[in-house]
């Protein structure tokens, strides 16, 4: 059995059957995420529907310039949802800088309040931004809220301070890339006890569906990776992934 901790249902072309060929491919449990208002409760309406779903709700770094007090305010209200696990995705892109910076920056720090306020976990989405983003952490004691580095976007001495501090490090199929080096060296150096497994479906298709829609049954080629990697049975990258997923998310 394997866990999708992070994909976007709500933008999947065919999600009824995107959610069998999960199902057919082992992916029993899928966290579906929400990136502004209207996703976020989108991912609820689909964790509603389907018992094998969760979601989470926020406010996304490129969406942060569109959101007002109204929105956070609706958005509290969706979080304390029983089918919504964490908030999220959250953080801030630098990289591409869709949103003003201070903007992001802000957006950032109230949601992370959200998060303490709630006791919920954060997912968190970190493009060029590392030492910012970690700074906004200690500062709001962000630390506390734990979570996962989605897409982790850092290197193995970068791993080691976040799961220091009790975050869970998430990879995608940019793993299964011939040129993702330093991510493999992190999955190398990562104990497994703290990494979970994502699609971020519908982007980031693993090797060898690259060019198609990704989709939460491709996830099987990244536990494959990690467990190749790693050098353990895929068993084990599966056992261990979906144990730590439940952790954190508190899974039934
Ligand atoms: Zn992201
Ligand atoms: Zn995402």
């Amino acid at each position: 059995m394997l866990i999708d901790t992070h994909c976007h249902l709500d933008m999947l072309k065919d999600l009824k059957g995107a959610l069998q060929r999960a199902k057919e491919n082992q992916v029993n449990f899928i966290v579906t995420i929400g990136i502004d208002l209207k996703t976020s409760r989108k991912a609820v309406e689909i964790a509603e529907t389907y018992n094998f779903v969760w979601a989470t709700v926020g406010v996304h770094p490129h969406e942060a310039k569109t959101s007002t007090d109204e929105v956070y305010k609706e958005l509290e209200i969706l979080a304390s949802h029983p089918k919504v696990v964490a908030i999220g995705e959250i953080g801030l892109d630098f990289y591409r800088n869709l949103s003003p910076r201070e903007i992001q920056i802000n957006a950032f720090k109230r949601q992370i309040k959200l998060a303490q306020k709630l006791g919920k976990p954060i997912v968190i989405h970190c493009r060029e931004a590392i030492s910012e983003t970690w700074q906004i952490l200690v500062e709001t004691e962000g630390l506390s809220c734990k979570g996962v580095w989605h897409c982790f976007p850092g290197d193995v001495s970068f791993a080691e301070k976040c799961i220091k501090a009790g975050f869970y490090i998430s990879i995608p199929g940019i793993v299964t890339f011939p040129k993702s080096t330093k991510l493999k060296q992190v999955v190398k150096k990562t104990p497994l006890e703290s990494l979970l497994l994502e699609t971020d479906a519908p982007f980031l298709a693993p090797v060898p569906m690259r060019g198609k829609q990704n989709e939460p049954a491709f996830l099987h080629y990244t536990a494959q990776k990690v467990a190749d990697i790693k050098e353990v049975s895929l068993k084990q990258v599966a056992l261990k992934t979906t144990e730590n997923a439940k952790k954190l998310f508190n899974l039934g």
